[in-house]
C-alpha cells in the first residue's frame, strides 16, 4: 500500500469511528469542547449569551451540526469564534471535525445541511453518443445488442455487463447511449456514469474527509439506479478504492439496480484487481469488442460522412476502403484519418471530389508529420510494435504479462538494441522502468526464437521493414 492510500486509510477509520459515537457520546465531547471555549475565552457573559445553550444535534460525516440559541449567535460562532472553536476541538479530539451552525428556529423547518448529494458533480452523459450513430459490424454486434437490450431492461437481465477491448474500439460510446437510452426510456431512473478514475477521486476526497455529507454508498444507494463505469483498469492496485468500490457494488447489486464496466483488457488479465472484484465483475456477461472489419470500418467512415453533412457520393469507394484498411486497427484512428482528409481537401488541395488520389496524398501527409517528429526512435518502436500486434504501447510499457504482451515487449528490446544500439539501461528505461538484467533476457529470448521460429522471424522481417519507411 502507498503511503497515500495508508494515510486514506486511516482517515477512513478515524471517521468511521467518529460515525458510530452514539449520540450521548457526541453530547458529552460537545460538553467538553464548550468547557475548553470557557476557559480560553474567559468572559462568562459571552460564554453564557452565545455558547451555553449551543448543543450538538447530529452529525454530518466528520461535522457537527451545532444548534444556536439564536440565529444571532449561529452567525457569531460560525465566524467571530470559529478559530476558538477549532482550536478546542483539535485539543480535545485531537482531529479536525467540521462545524455547521444553524439556528434552532430553523432546525425543523430545514435541513441543516444541504443534503443534496456533492458526488459526482462533473459526470455527465455525452449526448452524441447514442445506438443510432454505432455502426454495427461482426466486430461489436454482441456488446451492441447486450447494451441495447441493458437499456431496455435495466437491472433484469444482465448484471453487470462488462465490455473490453483495446482502445479506441467504441467502450466508451456503448456506455453513454446506454445512459441516453435509459433516460429517454425509463425518466424515473438516475443514471450515473463516471470513469474509474473519477471514482478514485471521489474515494479520496471523501476518505480524507474533505467531502462531508452522505458517505458514498449512501449516495450510491440513494441517488443511483443505473452505475456506468468506464476504464475500470485504472482501479487496480489501489486497494482503498477497490474495498469502497467493493461496497458501492455489493449495495447496488443487492438492490438489483444496473451496472455496466468497460475495460481495456479481460478483468482475469487485470493485473492487482482485488480477487472479490474480479469474481463480482465476470460473474454476469462478459464481451469483448474487436478491431472493426472492412464492412465495419467503411460503414463507420461513411457514417461519419454523412453525419458531417457531406455526400457521401462526392467520395470514391476505393478511397473509403483504401482508408478503412489503412486505419482498420481503431475507430478513433480511423476517425482522425477521415478528419485529415476533410481538412486537406477543404484547405490545401480544394476539391469536392475525393478520389483513392488526393486520399493517399491527406494521409501521406499525416505519416510524414509523424516521421519528421519522430525519426527512429524507442517511442516509435514501441508504436510500431504495439499496431503489429493489436496493443497498446501503453501495455508494451506497463507491467502486466500476458504471453502476448510480453513477446511484444521483448521484441521492442531486441529492436532498440539492433536498430539504435542501445545500451541495456536505456531501454530499460524506455519500456517504463525494466531492469537491465530483464532487458537482456528479453533480447536474448528473441535472438534464441530466430534461430529456429518462422513466426518469429517473419515478425522481426515485417516490423523492420515498417521501422525503416
Ligand atoms: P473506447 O472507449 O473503446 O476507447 P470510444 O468509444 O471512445 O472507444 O470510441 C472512439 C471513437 O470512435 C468515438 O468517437 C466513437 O464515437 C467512435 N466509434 C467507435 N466505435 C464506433 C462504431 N461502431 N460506430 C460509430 N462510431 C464508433
Ligand atoms: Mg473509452
Amino acid at each position: 500500500m502507498s503511503r497515500l492510500e495508508s494515510d486514506f486509510f486511516s482517515d477512513l477509520i478515524t471517521l468511521v469511528q467518529i460515525m458510530v459515537e452514539t449520540v450521548s457520546e457526541i453530547a458529552s465531547l460537545w460538553g467538553r469542547i464548550l468547557q475548553k471555549v470557557k476557559e480560553k475565552l474567559n468572559d462568562s457573559n459571552i460564554f453564557d449569551a452565545f455558547f451555553a445553550a449551543s448543543y450538538v444535534d447530529h452529525m454530518e460525516g466528520s461535522t457537527l451540526v451545532v444548534v444556536a440559541n439564536t440565529g444571532l449567535a449561529a452567525a457569531l460562532l460560525d465566524t467571530k469564534y470559529r478559530d476558538l472553536l477549532n482550536a478546542c476541538i483539535l485539543e480535545t479530539t485531537g482531529t479536525n471535525l467540521g462545524l455547521v451552525f444553524v439556528e434552532e428556529e430553523h432546525l425543523k423547518k430545514e435541513a441543516p445541511v444541504d443534503k443534496k448529494p456533492s458526488f459526482f458533480k462533473e459526470s455527465h452523459l455525452n449526448p452524441n453518443y447514442t445506438f443510432k450513430n454505432f455502426v454495427v459490424g461482426q466486430s461489436n454486434r454482441e456488446a451492441y445488442q447486450a447494451s441495447l437490450m441493458i437499456s431496455e431492461n435495466p437491472g433484469k437481465l444482465y448484471n453487470p455487463l462488462l465490455v473490453y477491448s483495446n482502445s479506441g474500439l467504441g467502450k466508451t460510446h456503448l456506455l453513454h447511449a446506454i445512459g441516453n437510452s435509459i433516460r429517454e426510456k425509463h425518466p424515473n431512473l438516475k443514471v450515473l456514469y463516471c470513469t474509474s478514475a473519477d471514482f478514485i477521486n471521489e474515494y479520496i476526497q471523501y476518505a480524507t474527509g474533505s467531502k462531508v455529507g452522505d458517505s458514498l454508498d449512501t449516495y450510491f444507494k440513494n441517488e443511483v439506479d443505473v452505475f456506468l463505469v468506464d476504464d475500470i483498469q485504472f482501479i487496480s492496485k489501489k486497494p482503498g478504492t477497490m474495498e469502497m468500490f467493493f461496497v458501492v457494488f455489493s449495495t447496488l447489486y443487492a438492490q438489483g439496480k444496473q451496472v455496466v464496466i468497460t475495460s481495456d483488457q479481460h478483468p482475469n488479465e487485470l493485473n492487482g484487481l482485488d480477487q472479490r472484484l474480479r469474481t463480482r465483475f465476470i460473474s454476469g456477461l462478459t464481451l469483448d469488442i474487436k478491431a472493426p472489419d472492412l464492412p465495419t470500418s467503411e460503414g463507420i467512415l461513411r457514417s461519419r460522412i454523412t453525419a458531417g453533412g457531406l455526400d457521401v457520393n462526392d467520395f470514391e469507394a476505393e478511397a473509403i476502403t483504401f482508408l478503412a484498411q489503412r486505419f482498420s486497427s481503431s475507430v478513433r484512428e480511423l476517425e482522425e484519418a477521415l478528419n485529415r482528409l476533410l481538412f486537406y481537401t477543404v484547405n490545401i488541395k480544394q476539391t469536392k471530389h475525393i478520389d483513392l488520389a488526393v486520399t493517399k496524398e491527406a494521409i501521406q501527409g499525416l505519416i510524414k508529420v509523424q516521421d519528421d517528429s519522430s525519426k527512429l526512435s524507442e517511442t516509435k518502436i514501441i508504436a510500431t510494435v504495439a499496431d503489429y500486434y493489436s496493443l497498446t504501447p501503453s501495455q508494451i510499457t506497463g507491467k502486466i504479462r500476458t504471453s502476448q504482451i510480453a513477446m511484444a515487449r521483448h521484441i521492442s528490446m531486441y529492436l532498440m538494441r539492433t536498430l539504435l544500439d542501445d545500451p541495456f539501461e536505456k531501454i530499460g528505461q524506455a519500456l517504463g522502468g525494466k531492469d537491465h538484467s530483464s532487458v537482456m533476457s528479453g533480447v536474448k529470448k528473441v535472438e534464441k526464437a530466430l534461430k529456429t521460429d518462422r513466426d518469429m522471424q517473419d515478425a522481426i522481417k515485417e516490423l523492420t521493414n515498417r521501422l525503416k519507411k
